[in-house]
């Protein structure tokens, strides 16, 4: 047993060696040890923290994540001495030298050093350090005025909770928080998996994933902060953005790795044209660089206007969009049966991708966009995203484009649509559109893991009639698949076996096989922890689901909506009664 002063020294140890790890793992991506290692170490602290809580460093990693806030107020004004002001934007190598002769001008010199960094498509983001330690992380807004986001910037993995190394007693690091373009497709996947709606491009999820009232799911976004600069600070004056740089990495920042110090403004607009080479093979959204006055009393000296900086500019690169026209709007039918519309397009080249239709997700959009069929529109790619109907451009309008109807009724199957928030629903659960969607997904690795039950072989059963709803899959008999045009004995027999092995299984798997609305994987995984058995959830209120954490209020009523249908209760006691059996979620016994 350790005493006060052994357990003191321990907890301030692990502290700093977890902080560490997760520099290397986060900032660096080169992680030093096993993650076992790195939980056994971080449980070791976890325990000593809970038995001696007056120890507790400031920047304990297990205090990164903190408890979900109260909906109003969440992120209260932050005012900013020294406002975040946004870049002037240029296009073309010509505005760029313009740039420069203001510069040396202004300044009355004839060389100016430039500091080239790549220009991200992210949320600007503020984070105050006192005496080393996160004290405020608060997003740009208007660059006056921006909002109050502390505990979900805590929650970024990528910035530290306390400066490396020797730190002034006052420093506003400014930088960019961004998704990467990995996270983003899993992210995507995921909210489709759950029948939610998509992000449209990494920044918008990013700027939504740092305003969650839950900290965790800002958490679990893999967000990343690059620092590019700094407001207020006290104790540290650095001579030049190259030193600034440096001293921010120095920090355990992530500072880009392809910034460039320029000697002169050819260099910039060499720069320019490499980074414009290499940038879709970034992890992550450029969308140009930004070539900045190295000298730092130089940029106090060149001042801002009213809106941007004179020592900066943003140099774009080409814009991913292109003008086409839309063929026709049409709706489709998801698994969860959101009735979204689908805009066709008359093929178009983008960037070298040939682009045919774009999701508008609801009804409202293509109302609120007045995107008509028959319109031209400007059409956006960025990266390897769902592309985007920006907008229409009213002045090509002839008079005969048509407004585009929500339909009444599901165009698969005639029922009359419903609608939930935003969407509207097809309701019927034996709706043909949705079964197909609903047996892969039943299939699918993360729900029954059933080999064999691809689209292709389940639109042939349901074409046979061997598949009616999803509970038949427990049904299927050998002979019936053995006599499918090209399947025969073996392969019928080979998938009955595998149904039959995956007929047990565990409640987490079970809840996200149902395909309930807004419930993928990950709320199907907390809502089997938190309740243990399928009865239990069937017979909670939306009140008692709401308690969940991450579990809001929309998804606990289609939760409960779910299972009141009559339909869906005769579903699952048809499964049961085909052989299937939930185990409890661990630890629990029913
Ligand atoms: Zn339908």
């Amino acid at each position: 047993m350790m005493n006060e002063q052994e357990a003191k020294k321990r907890i301030i140890e692990l502290t700093k060696q977890l902080n560490k790890y997760d520099y290397h793992y986060y900032v660096q991506d080169n992680p030093l040890i096993a993650d076992a290692q790195y939980d056994a170490l971080r449980r070791e602290l976890i325990a000593l923290e809970k038995q001696y809580p007056q120890f507790v460093q400031p920047d304990s990693p297990n205090r990164r994540v903190g408890p979900p806030q109260a909906g109003s107020n969440a992120f209260p004004p932050v005012h900013y001495e020294i406002p975040m002001l946004s870049i002037s934007d240029a296009w073309s190598d010509a505005e760029i030298r313009a740039f420069d002769q203001r510069v040396k001008a202004q300044l009355g010199v004839t060389a100016v050093t430039y500091m080239g960094e790549p220009k991200y498509d992210g949320l600007s983001c503020n984070l105050r350090y006192e005496n080393g330690l996160l004290t405020r992380g608060s997003t740009r807004g208007d660059g006056r005025t921006g909002e109050d986001v502390t505990p979900n910037a805590r929650a970024i993995h990528a910035i530290p909770l306390r400066l490396r190394g020797d730190a002034p007693a006052l420093v506003e690091v400014r930088g960019e928080v961004i998704m990467p373009k990995a996270a983003f497709k899993r992210l995507n996947k995921e909210q489709a998996a759950a029948g939610l709606p998509l992000f449209a491009n990494p920044r918008n999820a990013g700027a939504g994933s740092l305003r969650q009232l839950d900290p965790a799911v800002t958490a679990r976004r893999g967000l990343l902060f690059f620092g590019w600069g700094i407001g207020l600070r006290q104790g540290w004056d650095p001579q030049t953005q190259y030193e600034l740089l440096k001293q921010l990495e120095a920090w355990s920042f992530r500072v880009d790795p392809h910034r460039r110090l320029c000697a002169n403004i050819d260099d910039a607009l060499a720069y320019h044209r490499e980074m414009t080479k290499i940038r879709e093979q970034l992890p992550f959204d450029i969308d140009g660089i930004v070539i900045k006055v190295n000298n730092l009393a130089w940029q106090v000296k060149l001042g801002h206007t009213s809106h941007a900086p004179r020592w900066a500019i943003a140099y774009k690169f080409p814009a991913r969009e292109a003008t086409t026209k839309v063929k026709d709007i049409i709706v489709q039918v998801g698994r969860t049966g959101a009735v979204t519309p689908v805009v066709i397009l008359e093929p178009v080249n983008i960037g070298g991708a040939v682009v045919e239709r774009a999701t508008l997700h609801t009804a409202e959009l293509v109302r609120q966009k007045d995107i008509r069929i028959g319109d031209t529109v400007t059409v956006k790619r960025a990266g390897d995203v769902i592309p985007e109907v920006v907008a229409p451009i009213t002045a090509l309008r002839t008079g005969k484009e048509r407004i585009f109807h929500m339909p009444k009724t599901c165009p698969v199957c005639g029922a009359p649509l419903e609608k939930d928030g935003a969407y509207w629903i097809c309701p019927n659960a034996a709706c043909p559109a949705q079964l197909v969607g609903r047996i892969v997904h039943l299939a699918s690795r993360r729900a029954f893991d059933i080999h064999g039950l691809g689209e292709k072989s389940v639109q042939q059963m349901i074409d046979h009639h061997l598949l009616h709803d999803p509970a038949d899959v427990f049904r299927l008999q050998v002979d019936d698949l053995a006599q499918l045009p090209g399947w025969g004995p073996k392969r019928a027999q080979n998938l009955a076996a595998e149904i039959e092995q995956h007929k047990t299984i565990i409640l987490a798997r079970f809840l996200n096989a149902l395909s309930i609305r807004g419930v993928g994987f990950r709320a199907a995984e907390l809502l089997a922890k938190y309740f243990g058995t399928l009865a239990a959830l069937q017979a909670a209120d939306e009140a008692a689901i709401t308690a969940v954490p991450s579990i809001g209020p929309n998804v606990a009523r289609n939760i409960v909506h779910f299972f009141a249908e009559p339909h869906n209760q005769a579903l699952i006691q048809k499964m049961l009664d085909a052989g299937v059996t939930i185990q409890p979620a661990k630890g629990i016994t029913a």
